[in-house]
């Protein structure tokens, strides 16, 4: 399985509770995709709580959706790349 870093935002730990306190404190959750490591490249959401240090680290590292043309066949694909990602293989031709 690898991680793919997709957002680290700040939010409630506890959502959905109703909380009249006004100090809630909040902490960082980090998005990512779990992408399955053999040739399906089958993926899924998941996400789990980080200390803010670990969040600062995760967030150099995010993943953004990008659309991509394929000048060789045309094809538009849009997929999660590394950061100033501007150019990736096209999956359609080799
Ligand atoms: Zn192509």
């Amino acid at each position: 399985m690898t991680k793919i870093t997709i957002g680290v935002y700040k939010s409630f730990r506890n959502s959905g509770i109703r909380n009249h306190r006004k100090k809630t404190k909040k902490h960082w959750c980090h998005y990512f995709l779990d992408v399955d490591d053999d040739e399906s490249g089958d993926y899924q959401f998941g996400s789990e709580w980080v200390s803010s240090f670990k969040a600062l680290i995760l967030k150099r590292k995010v993943w953004k959706k990008k659309k991509f043309i394929c000048l060789e066949c045309n094809t538009i694909f849009e997929t999660y790349v590394p950061k100033n990602t501007d150019e990736i293989e096209c999956s359609e031709c080799e």
